[in-house]
């Protein structure tokens, strides 16, 4: 599949298609080569090299360390139950209709 193609089914981006009038335009020369490809860019002051790759996520661990200091934790208290989710919670839970 044409790399046109490719950008049209995933980001429904017509690259070929004219912005000013209309009709599809047609690829009449590519520059593959790197190197001249950056001397292009930096003689026509456009960025020639990639983005730096942004830092990732913390993982949800990470997160939740420490309680954010945005929250108002107030002075009351609560309890919390919760379970673990064992096989007879499960079995139980599965069985149970109105
Ligand atoms: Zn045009």
């Amino acid at each position: 599949m044409a790399w046109a193609d490719l950008l049209q089914r995933v980001f429904e981006v017509d690259a070929l298609r004219c912005p000013d009038c209309g009709p599809r335009m047609r690829v009449l020369s590519a520059i593959t080569g790197p190197d001249v490809a950056r001397r292009i860019l930096d003689c026509l002051r456009m960025p020639s090299r990639a983005p730096p790759l942004a830092a990732s996520e913390p993982r949800a661990e990470e997160r939740l360390e420490e309680p954010s200091s945005e929250l108002d934790w107030g002075s009351g208290s609560a309890r919390i139950f919760s379970c673990d989710l064992t096989y007879d919670y499960v079995k139980i839970n599965a069985e149970y209709t109105t």
